[in-house]
């Protein structure tokens, strides 16, 4: 039995080495010069390969298909994926938030793992496959500009009994993820889920030039989202026309579909408007013949505390002696609720992943096999799932390449 798996990347190489453990005739094709181009910048380049957190609390981290997922996650753990890693002679560590790492902090030692474990998989390189199509038995695969280097038996098409698409989003194009897969879904009559980046920066209209590169710790953004409330608490920074860090890029997988959107941060999260009104009236008090924008630095950061009061309105020139009542509590209101006027998110290839793809629909969750063309499966990001950052996104890759592997080889 020939399998042809399109993508070697996370879900392809996972895929590849376990169908030829149970005896079939695999060949991954990558239009790239080599394998896990994505996989190598992951993580910071040390690659978080999972999140090892119980099942519920993993589900909670799935944004989207979350019910579609479910049956996978439980037939590959986080702690499968780290048994299977360390089988393969990776040690792996466990850090802050149950996050999975390489012991050496190299996301390219997870690829060298991955491809011991393919080490019966035929890998084209160079190889990007621009076409499939269903032939009387089994498929054919037509290479782009029959520029494969790697078989000399091949010259622009192969045939396969099964084909995989595990081809990726379309965000961070150059590593080959380049959204090439959902064509080729759709020329399968596959319904793609509209494409929106995830875990992405968002773009503020906002003057932001002195704030560019400012961190800010222990503080909560709160989008308001076709007025529901959503707020994350933690770590954020500026960029030159928005702001990134952990708590915008999930929050941006929260309101990327979403119609209208009001953003705000509160800066002291951990004290209630009474606390703070009592902090300042003390600040005040010890400090009448100063200038308003000491309060403020004390509050906040320097660059932070000019935009606060330009944004509120205040003169930091003003002597606390003269600041008004109504004033204090404008600070007060803008230091627990800070209106940031949203001006939409980074373009697709700014997300970590993106957000939508093949229809669940149209996928058995157990098999990810095509529910509209028999022999022909999805894993991995290509499908309609995305989970927020921690080690969820490659679980996923390697759990819906597992369920494939098991339930293909289980078929007769
Ligand atoms: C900067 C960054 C950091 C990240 N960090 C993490 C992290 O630490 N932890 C985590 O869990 N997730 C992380 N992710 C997300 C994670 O990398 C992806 O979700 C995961 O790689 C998806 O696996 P995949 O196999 O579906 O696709 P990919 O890993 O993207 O692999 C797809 C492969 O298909 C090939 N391909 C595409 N089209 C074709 C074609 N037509 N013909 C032939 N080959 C083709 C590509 O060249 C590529 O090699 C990160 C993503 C980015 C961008």
């Amino acid at each position: 039995m020939k399998v042809a798996i399109i993508g070697a990347g996370a879900s392809g190489l996972m895929l590849g080495g376990l169908l030829t453990q149970k005896g079939y005739d695999v060949t991954i094709f990558d239009g790239n010069e080599k394998a896990g181009k994505k996989l190598y910048i992951t993580g910071k380049g040390r690659c978080n390969i999972t999140n090892l957190c119980d099942t519920d609390e993993f589900l909670k981290n799935v944004v989207r298909g979350e019910k579609f997922f479910r049956s996978a996650i439980y037939s590959f753990s986080p702690q499968d994926t780290v048994d299977f890693f360390e089988n393969l002679g990776l040690i792996t560590k466990v850090e802050r938030g149950n996050r999975v790492f390489p012991e050496s902090d190299k996301s390219s030692d997870v690829i060298k793992a991955l491809l011991k474990h393919c080490k019966d998989v035929k890998i084209m390189y160079n190889s990007k496959v621009e076409k499939i199509v269903k032939a009387e038995k089994g498929f054919k695969i037509f290479l782009k500009n029959e520029n494969s280097k790697e078989e000399k038996n091949v010259k622009g098409d192969y045939v396969a009994d099964k084909v995989v698409i595990a081809t990726g989003g379309e965000s961070y194009k150059a590593t080959g993820s380049d959204g090439s897969g959902y064509t080729l879904a759709k020329s399968f009559g596959h319904k793609i889920e509209k494409l929106v980046p995830a875990l992405c920066p968002i773009k503020l209209k906002e003057d932001l030039k002195d704030l560019e590169g400012l961190s800010l710790k222990n503080v909560s953004l709160i989008a308001e989202i076709d007025g529901k409330k959503k707020e994350l608490f933690g770590e954020m920074l500026f960029t030159d026309c928005g702001i990134s860090g952990p708590i915008v890029l999930s929050m941006s997988s929260f309101i990327n579909r979403a119609g209208n959107v009001k953003l705000s941060l509160d800066l002291k999260p951990a004290l209630t408007k009474e606390q703070l009104e009592k902090r300042l009236l003390r600040d005040f008090d010890s400090n009448k013949n100063k200038n308003l924008s000491y309060i403020l630095k004390g509050l906040m950061p320097n660059s932070l505390s000019i935009f606060f009061a330009k944004k509120c309105g205040l003169n930091l020139e003003k002597k606390v002696h003269d600041v008004l009542k109504e004033e204090r509590k404008i600070i007060i209101d803008n230091l627990k609720n800070l209106p940031l006027i949203f001006n939409g998110l980074y373009p697709i290839d700014a997300g970590i992943i993106t957000s939508g793809g093949v229809s669940l629909k149209e996928v058995n969750p157990k098999t990810f096999e095509s529910k509209l063309v028999k022999d022909l499966y999805f894993v991995g990001e290509i499908l309609d799932i995305d989970a927020l950052t921690g080690g969820f996104n490659l679980q996923i890759a390697f759990a819906t390449s597992y369920s494939c592997a098991k339930n293909m080889m289980a078929l007769p």
